[in-house]
This record gives structure tokens, sequence and C-alpha cells, in this order.
């Protein structure tokens, strides 16, 4: 139970008087303190947020072994799988394969167990994305799978629906001829329905409606402010969840 100060006479209570270090309760979970519903109700939001039912989670223990991952040049089997499908080497505007990382890295997985994954991105982010990786196994979030959209087709919309973590895709942005900064490695998705893409009529993938309302904070869900967010920021990630035209949430990259 966090201490946390309570009643009428609680002046300009807020996550920054709150502090960052008091985010987390006892078990290492992540306390989410939406600043609106503070200072709009204190005694409603402190009830809900502090009473005895447990906090809000978003992550889970971190493992007890350190971090692992493979990271190197994309290998022939991996090669043969994307040719023709997420790679297109007939497009001059493809990264060629020396542009382009293979990682091979650990994951926490929503039961609490560890499991590895696979992506491919740029070789100029390839370092900070196995940092960023190694950064969300010592917070304990969890990832649902991370494959290489070539299992899914290349389709965004059938990776995304299965709630699979990828990259690397030579794609335009849905609904355009521009470019996306998958196309290019220099984007990585993370937990698509935990973290839906969403505009106010719409909501991508759909079964991502479930974890609309953002401040019902659960496992897998990336959050400001929150540790995830921290460590994008950290890393020099631009996250997706900071965009006005629309909130996408699962999207972090490098311009
Ligand atoms: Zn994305």
């Amino acid at each position: 139970m966090m201490a946390v100060a309570t009643g009428p006479n609680v002046p300009d209570l807020s996550i920054d008087t709150l502090g960052s270090g008091d985010l987390y309760g006892p078990d290492r979970s992540f306390v989410m303190v939406p600043r609106g519903d503070i200072l709009g109700s204190h005694d409603v939001a402190i009830e809900q947020r502090f009473g005895d039912s447990p906090v809000v989670t978003a992550l889970l223990p971190p493992p007890k072994r350190s971090f692992a991952c493979e990271l190197g040049a994309v290998p022939p089997a991996a090669r043969a799988r994307m040719e023709g499908c997420s790679w297109r080497g007939d497009d001059p505007r493809c990264p060629r394969w020396d542009a382009l990382a293979y990682l091979r890295v650990d994951h926490v997985t929503f039961d609490g167990a560890i499991g590895e994954g696979e992506l491919v991105v740029a070789t100029a982010i390839a370092a900070r994305s196995v940092e960023l990786f190694r950064r969300l196994w010592q917070l304990g979030f969890p990832i649902r799978q991370l494959r290489l959209v070539d299992d899914y087709g290349a389709s965004d919309d059938a990776s995304m629906q299965a709630d699979n973590s990828s990259a690397f895709n030579f794609r335009t942005i849905a609904g355009s001829q521009t470019l996306s900064h998958h196309a290019l490695g220099r984007a990585i998705d993370l937990n698509p329905v935990e973290n839906p893409w969403r505009k106010p009529n719409r909501i991508e993938p759909p079964a991502g409606a479930a974890f609309a309302d953002r401040r019902d904070v659960r496992p897998g869900m990336i959050v400001r402010s929150g540790p995830v967010v921290v460590t994008f920021d950290e890393l020099g990630f631009e996250w997706g969840g900071d965009w006005l035209h629309a909130f996408d949430d699962h999207h972090v990259m490098i311009r």
C-alpha cells in the first residue's frame, strides 16, 4: 500500500508530487495515477486507485536470469522467408540486406515465463533496439509474441490481430502511398491488441477495443506516464502514443 495523503484538503496532488519513485507498488507493479482523475475528484480517485483493492499493474515480476540476445546479419533462412513478402528487392527503395539486422531476443510472456522472439530492424537502430528489449525484460513488461511479419504473409492487419510485435515490413502507411518507417526497419510495434491504434471513431486491431480505456492499465499496456515510455524517451524512440492526428500506442520509431 502506498502512503498517499487523502482528504479534501490535499492541494495539487498529482503525478509530479508523488514522484516517480512512488509509482512502483511493493511488487514493482506500476501504479497509474491519471492526473485528471486526481485533480477532478480527490477522494473518489484515491479510493479507487489505492483502496484495499490491488494496485493497477502493467508489469510482471522480472525474470531472475539476465537478458540474452543475438544480433547479426539476416540469416539465409530468414531471408528466404522474407523475400517477396516483407522484403521487396525489386523496389529500389527497399533496404538492402546489409542495411538490415536480425535480432533474437528474450522477452517476458504474459504468464510470467520466458519467451524468445525474432525481429528485423535497420542496422542503424539495431543496438538501440537490443537495449530497448533488455530494458523491457528488466521491467517485467510482457510481450505476447515476436515473430517476423512474414509469418502473417506480411499483412499488418493479420499480424496486429494476432497481437504480434514486429518491426521491418516494406509497406506503405495504411491508406496512403507513403512508405512507413517499418519499410526502412526504423519502427517497432509492441503488443498491438493491448496498445491499439486509435481515433475517436476507429480502433485497430478491433480486439484492441477492450483496451480503449487507457486509464485501466493492464499487463502489456504502454501508457504515459509510465516506465515503458520513460525507456522510449531515454533511448530516443519517438512514441506513437504522443501523436495528435491518431494515437498509435504500439508504435515506436527512430526517424
Ligand atoms: Zn507501427
